[in-house]
């Protein structure tokens, strides 16, 4: 199906089919971590890993890891994959997609009897979404070493994550990161229109963006709705309406340049919220997402001068802006942006550059090790909906640019080092 590619679009279709059909009954598509559906996946994705050849384990922080072994494995492991949980009502592709490329990359080596010098290893993280207990990524920064100790207590249905992680075959206690791979790729859906609209096979990710959630009050009076004369108010609304605005006009303002940039009012809790009395408060986080970290330190700025002078015009009392967690943005590994480049040329993929405004594994995986993603198309960009759909050859041509990033890293790789 693609030129000069041993990659096979109808076996990549098969094993989306055979993991969208376990999802929990009646609720397309659903398969959360540590859920009984997610543990009948990955029984799923085990035995095909087994099929074509390679050794199962799951690791300490959790994850289904299929290796097969390289000519001369002290050279060290080139790792593919993604994570086969989703969210509640999620789709078939997130995830899954990479999860399945790595499979399809060891299944064409293995026909075409071809064996690597460095390890292959072919990864289902876990629990990469928001997980039950609340967290994300729980197999990726177990892997890299960054799980923070304290999640460990977390429960869920008085059942903590520690037992969670033990369940599914880890060892909670064992937290040493990976230092033996050399390379980590991952494939993933966009989950935005960009490649669509540009009629574009693959993203090869620039950066991964860093995400800052910031929380503002604003704290105003409640009064009599009927009664207090309109400008004798203190309307914590009509300031956190003004405040909205501005984050727009900022983000706006910010995301005009090459780089990637988002800022969202994504929670809004107003008090008491009657229809009869002023709006006494209002807290609101803002999720702001940057590729370039001089971005954000301006948006923070800017925020904080903004939301300033609106407290001075309404005369209602705002919160400084408080910073709720900053993440830093993860770029992608400069040498290994190169090889995808090269490998869509090689498979004839049109191709461009983009920052990914979601997080994923890989952001953690590059604190191990050079680490990069590439995207495919997503049909309308719709994502975490039943509706998210790509299409089996765009999935397809991204695991043959995966295969031939392989093969070109496998010699690159003993070359650097
Ligand atoms: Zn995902």
């Amino acid at each position: 199906m693609i030129p000069n590619s041993p990659i096979r679009a109808d076996r990549i279709a098969a094993d989306i089919d055979a993991l969208a059909a376990i999802t929990e009954p009646g609720r397309p598509w659903t398969r959360r971590a540590f859920t009984p559906k997610f543990l009948e996946g990955r029984k799923w994705l085990e035995q095909a890993l087994q099929q074509l050849g390679a050794e199962t384990r799951i690791d300490a922080a959790g994850n289904l890891i299929g290796t097969i072994a390289g000519r001369r494995p002290e050279l060290g492991t080139i790792m593919l994959g993604s994570h086969s949980d989703t969210v509640p009502d999620g789709g078939r592709f997130d995830g899954i997609a990479g999860v399945v490329a790595g499979l399809e990359v060891a299944r064409a080596l293995k026909d075409q009897g071809l064996t690597l010098d460095h390890t292959l290893e072919v990864v289902d993280f876990l629990a990469e979404e928001v997980s039950i207990f609340g967290v994300s990524c729980i197999g990726s920064r177990g892997m890299s070493g960054t799980r923070p100790a304290e999640w460990l207590k977390r429960t869920n249905d008085d059942v903590t994550l520690e037992r969670a992680i033990a369940a599914v075959g880890g060892d909670p206690f064992e937290t040493t990161p990976r230092d033996d791979i050399k390379a980590f790729l991952e494939l993933h859906i966009e989950q935005g229109p960009v490649l669509q609209n540009e009629q574009l096979d693959i993203g090869v990710v620039t950066a991964i963006a860093g995400i800052t959630r910031i929380e503002i009050i604003v704290d105003g009076r409640a009064d009599h709705a009927g009664t207090t004369p309109m400008g004798a108010r203190k309307d914590a609304l009509t300031t956190a309406a003004w405040i909205t605005l501005g984050v727009e006009e900022l983000g706006k303002a910010l995301a005009s340049g090459e780089e990637h940039f988002a800022a969202t009012v994504g929670e809004f809790e107003m008090t008491p919220n009657a229809a009869n009395v002023v709006p006494a408060r209002v807290r609101m986080l803002i999720d702001a997402r940057a590729e370039l970290r001089a971005d954000m330190e301006r948006f923070i700025e800017e925020l904080g001068k903004g939301v300033a002078a609106i407290a001075e015009k309404t005369g209602v009392t705002v919160s400084e802006p408080r910073i709720v967690s900053d993440n830093q943005p993860t770029p992608g590994h400069a040498d290994l942006l190169d090889v995808l480049d090269a490998a869509c040329d090689t498979v004839g993929a049109r191709h461009r550059r983009m920052a990914s405004g979601a997080g994923h594994d890989t952001a953690w995986m590059a604190r191990i090790t050079k680490a990069a993603m590439i995207f495919v198309p997503c049909v309308d960009g719709r994502s975490h909906t039943p509706d998210e759909f790509a299409t089996t050859e765009d999935i397809a041509l991204g695991a043959a640019v995966l295969l031939d990033a392989v093969l070109a890293l496998d010699t690159k790789l003993q070359e650097t080092n």
